[in-house]
């Protein structure tokens, strides 16, 4: 059976994958080795130099490549290093159009090293993604999106913003760590570059720093791969083994921490002390109809605000979970609570982060896999 005919769970199990052609091992193993022995010069099995290609790292690219429906896949050391990779492919003077509601290490990729290299960036309110158009000039080479967005689960038109690229030549990236090819497929919906933080979903297991982006276009894929071997920021033998297996339950753990997501967003939504609750499944939810269009699902990330809105009150939640632990990060099998206002954000001035709604009291849960109501009974003796 072809890749391309696979469904999703058996693509995330075989594609990229072939026994050991030494051994026969059903796992790739881990070819922990930085160079490889030639038959004379230049004649090789394909594997010269571990920094431009390594057997374990390759089969996780055609992996992740295979998962998202594209034909070329490339694995970096972190997701930002994935990114940096992206940038590196435009010059000085060039454009790049980026939500307002972006990834705080994107932002701080962009801002403090690559505008000194005379890149310039416009950070835009894309929830009617029709805005983008305001802000396309001569010099405009690059959209950059992530949906949903961290922390405020808001949703962009990713076939709205394609079709705008499209139309003025330009290239469009999708961060798709937090609804995962499971979820949403951005290169069937007209994008050029997907790119993960592998660090969160895909991994799965808290155990790995790891990016990647996936792309069809062979020219583009030819610059993807020339930055990954000339900058270096590659990812190591023992990772990509680590990825491969965890890749092997993706599709199940999706489903899990969706169904989570759905009953833990549901029981906050009936909670007293609870103002708000984003989560893209709700009717309510202001691009619900664009999500359910262009998502499977809608995950297991949530945010919530309390009533009054008090730092403390929020604090004292985030002290008080048991299940859920305290920390960064997100996408693994195990419950994670944070408070963006003191952790992730906090380096965005207050006034701007309550703008887009980063307000003292919001909460973000990544909804683990384990039982719906052991974490719902956690979340209920923590608010009372
Ligand atoms: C974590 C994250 C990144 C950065 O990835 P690292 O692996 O931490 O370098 C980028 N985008 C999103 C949406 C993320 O959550």
């Amino acid at each position: 059976m072809e890749e391309k005919d696979m469904k999703f769970g058996t693509k995330a199990i075989h594609a990229g994958v072939h026994p050991d052609t030494a051994t026969g091992a059903i796992m790739t193993p881990i070819y922990q080795t930085s160079t490889y022995v030639q038959e004379g010069i230049g004649n090789h099995k394909g594997f010269a130099y571990s920094r431009t290609s390594n057997p374990t790292r390759d089969a996780l690219e055609k992996s992740i490549a295979a998962l998202e429906n594209g034909k070329y896949g490339a694995c970096f050391g972190s997701g930002l290093a994935a990114i940096d990779c992206v940038l590196k492919m435009l010059n000085p003077g060039d454009e790049i159009i980026s939500t307002n509601d972006l990834y705080g290490g994107s932002y701080r990729l962009f801002k403090t090293i690559f505008e000194k290299y005379g890149l310039k960036f416009h950070f835009v309110d894309m929830a009617n993604a029709e805005n983008i158009e305001h802000y396309i000039n001569d010099n405009t080479k690059l959209i950059w999106i992530e949906s949903p967005t961290n922390p405020m689960m808001n949703i962009i038109d990713v076939a709205v913003c394609a079709d705008i690229a499209k139309k003025h030549n330009l290239l469009l990236a999708v961060d798709n760590t937090f609804a995962t090819p499971y979820l949403q497929l951005p290169l069937d919906l007209g994008a050029d570059i997907v790119m993960h933080s592998v660090t969160k979903y895909i991994g799965g297991h808290s155990d790995v720093v790891m990016g990647a982006l996936v792309c069809n276009d062979k020219q583009l894929a030819d610059e993807m791969y020339r930055i990954q071997n000339s900058s270096g920021a590659v990812t190591a033998p023992m990772d990509s083994f680590l990825v491969l297996r965890g890749i092997k339950t993706l599709h199940l753990r999706m489903q899990r921490h969706c169904e989570n997501g759905k009953a833990i967003a549901h029981f906050l939504k009936t909670q007293d002390k609870i103002e708000n609750v984003y989560w893209p499944g709700f009717e309510d939810h202001p691009n619900h109809e664009i999500a359910k269009k262009q998502m499977t699902d809608f995950g297991g990330m949530i945010s919530f605000s309390l009533k009054g809105n008090k730092l403390e009150d929020a604090l004292e939640i985030v002290k008080k979970v048991r299940l859920f632990s305290l920390a960064e990060s997100l996408g693994g099998v195990e419950s994670l609570i944070g408070h963006p206002a003191t952790m992730t954000h906090a380096a965005i001035p207050k006034e701007e982060r309550e703008k887009s709604g980063v307000v003292d009291s919001l909460i973000r849960l990544s909804v683990g896999v384990e039982d719906a109501e052991d974490l719902i009974n956690d979340l209920k003796q923590a608010l009372n």
